[in-house]
C-alpha cells in the first residue's frame, strides 16, 4: 500500500536518508526504532511528502507521489493520517470542532453528520464526555487521543505516528498506547516510530531498525528483539532494553 524505492533525503550537506527501500502491506503494523538522529522522523515525513525527497520514489496505493501535482498530493495526504509528538490541537476550538474541522471543510458532510462521526471517534478514544471541552483543559494524554481521533476523522488508509507518547508524562503513556493498540485491531495500516519497546513487541507485525539513514534490519518482534542479526541493532537494544 505504501513503499519507497531508493529514497534519499539531503538536508544541507547532510545525507539524512541513504537510499531506503521499504514496503508496507495493507493492514500491517510497522514499528520503526532507532537512535536519535537516525532519520526516523525524516523518513515518516517523506512518506506523505511533508518533506520532498532528494531522490528516489514514494509509492502510495500504486501512485508515484513525486509525480503528482500539489492538488493531487493534498488528496493523497488526506488518506494518510499523521500524529506527532506534539499534539498541535487548535486551541480556539472545542475538542469536537478539532475533530470536525477537516471533515467539514473537505468532505461534503452536514454539520449533524460530522458531529455524529466526531462523537463516535471521540467515543472510540474514550473521550466522548470531553466533546465540548477546550483542548487546554485536557491532560497531555487526552489531547493526544483527540489528535488521533482528528486524524481518523478523514478516514485514512494509513496512519503514521511519530513518537506519539514521548512528550507525555509517564502515567499518560498507557492510555495513548491502548488507543493505538485498539486501532491495530481494526486492521488499520500503521507505521509507528516509538521508543516504547514493550508496545512494539506487542503490536508490531514487523520491526524496522533504523540507523544512520538506513534501515539496517527488519523482522518480526521476536527476530529483531530476541535474535538481532546486526551488531548495530544489538548495541542499540542493549542500551534501551
Ligand atoms: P529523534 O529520535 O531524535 O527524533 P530521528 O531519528 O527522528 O531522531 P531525524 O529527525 O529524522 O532523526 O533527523 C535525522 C538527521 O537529519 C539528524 O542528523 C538531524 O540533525 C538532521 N535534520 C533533520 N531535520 C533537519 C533540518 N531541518 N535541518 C538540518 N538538519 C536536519
Ligand atoms: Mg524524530
Amino acid at each position: 500500500i505504501l513503499a519507497t524505492q531508493q529514497l534519499e533525503k539531503k538536508i544541507g550537506d547532510n545525507l539524512v536518508l541513504k537510499g531506503i527501500d521499504s514496503e508496507v502491506q495493507a493492514g500491517q503494523v510497522i514499528v520503526v526504532i532507532g537512535p536519535s538522529g537516525s532519520g526516523k522522523s525524516t523518513y515518516l515525513r517523506c512518506l506523505n511528502l511533508l518533506e520532498q525527497p532528494t531522490s528516489g520514489e514514494v509509492l502510495f496505493e500504486g501512485e508515484h507521489l513525486n509525480q503528482l501535482s500539489e492538488t493531487d498530493l493534498d488528496q493523497v495526504r488526506e488518506k494518510m493520517g499523521m500524529v506527532f509528538q506534539s499534539f498541535n490541537l487548535f486551541a480556539n476550538y472545542s475538542v469536537l470542532d478539532n475533530v470536525n474541522l477537516a471533515p467539514l471543510n473537505v468532505q461534503s458532510l452536514s454539520k449533524a453528520e460530522a458531529n455524529k462521526q466526531a462523537l463516535a471517534l471521540l467515543n472510540q478514544v474514550g473521550l466522548a464526555d470531553k466533546a465540548e471541552a477546550m483542548p487546554s483543559s485536557l491532560s497531555g494524554g487526552q489531547q493526544q487521543r483527540v489528535a488521533i481521533a482528528r486524524a481518523l476523522a478523514m478516514h485514512p488508509d494509513v496512519m503514521l505516528f511519530d513518537e506519539p507518547t514521548s512528550a507525555l508524562d509517564p502515567e499518560m503513556v498507557g492510555e495513548v498506547l491502548n488507543v493505538m493498540k485498539e486501532l491495530t485491531q481494526t486492521g488499520m495500516t500503521m507505521v509507528i516510530v516509538t521508543h516504547e519497546m514493550g508496545f512494539a513487541k506487542n503490536v508490531a507485525d514487523e520491526v524496522w531498525f533504523m540507523d544512520d539513514g538506513q534501515i539496517i534490519e527488519k523482522g518480526t518482534p521476536t527476530q529483531v528483539f530476541d535474535h538481532p542479526q546486526e551488531q548495530r541493532t544489538q548495541d542499540f537494544l542493549s542500551k534501551v532494553l
